[in-house]
């Protein structure tokens, strides 16, 4: 019966009534951890650094953390310092308990961004098992097919001489192989060779698609087909897409919080 009455207040809107429903309190909202991946060639560290200033969210990003613990006297500190020290790449565990001190010794309880992090789905599985207590979390991954990233890509040669970009398709030299500008021979970067390309992309998958399917199933993951915005704009609607998705997401599981709130 109580349940009852708290969903058709809900529904009618009257969350406030004598001796009805109470307004659940505002601090039910809890901050909000957003994780941004992309397909390898649409630049999502950019659209992390873009989105953070967009909307003043912080961004804490691996190279952020590696370079606030380098320096600080701490056990994390001086694991983060042997690594650098031995040239090796920061392991797993090393990044969760900096992702982890650092959040807890913010000040600000504020929503932040999260970038690099995490890399694997056994990171993913422990930042939703340990943080949701606390936190929100939103994965977004911005896709671009990859017959789309193989075309831009495997297309593009530049100049090493006076550094102009063209593209065999969409761009292309008046001679294709020598620069308009000023005659030097045009390079492809090996980083573009076709096979490199297809290697990424394998790579990327086979990475992050456990990822997001753990993410799925929490209910916390959202994706934006780009595909279609590939062009001069592509930055500029990928952002819009990005905001639009994470305004929704917080309307959506904040309504879902308070609903859990009333109803418990
Ligand atoms: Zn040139």
């Amino acid at each position: 019966m109580k349940k009852i009455l708290f969903l058709f207040c809900l529904a009618s809107g009257c969350f406030v009534q004598q001796g009805g429903c109470q307004d659940p309190p505002t601090s039910v909202r809890k901050p909000l951890i957003i994780i941004l991946f992309g397909t390898p060639g649409t630049g999502p560290g950019d659209f992390a650094l873009r989105i953070s200033d967009e909307m003043s969210l912080p961004l804490i990003s691996t190279s952020s953390l590696v370079q606030a613990y380098l320096t600080q006297e701490s056990p994390i500190g001086a694991s983060v310092r042997e690594t650098f020290n031995t040239h090796g790449s920061i392991p797993d565990k090393l990044l969760l308990d900096m992702t982890y001190d650092y959040i807890q010794k913010r000040e600000n309880r504020s929503d932040f961004i999260l970038d690099g992090i995490p890399r694997t789905l056994a990171q993913a599985q422990s930042l939703q098992k340990d943080l949701s207590p606390q936190f929100r979390i939103l994965c977004i991954y911005i896709q671009v097919k990859d017959a789309a990233i193989i075309q831009i890509k495997s297309g593009r040669v530049i100049c090493p001489n006076c550094g102009r970009v063209y593209h065999k398709e969409f761009s292309p030299p008046d001679d294709p192989l020598t620069c308009d500008q000023c005659d030097s021979a045009l390079k492809q970067l090996e980083d573009d060779v076709r096979e490199n390309v297809v290697l990424r992309l394998n790579d990327f998958h086979k990475r992050a698609t456990p990822i997001f399917d753990f993410f799925k199933k929490e209910k916390c993951f959202a994706e934006i087909d780009s595909t279609a915005y590939v062009g001069e704009e592509f930055r500029d609607l990928v952002n819009a897409e990005i905001r639009r998705t994470i305004e929704r997401f917080d309307i959506d599981s904040t309504r879902a919080l308070k609903l859990e709130v009333m109803l418990s």
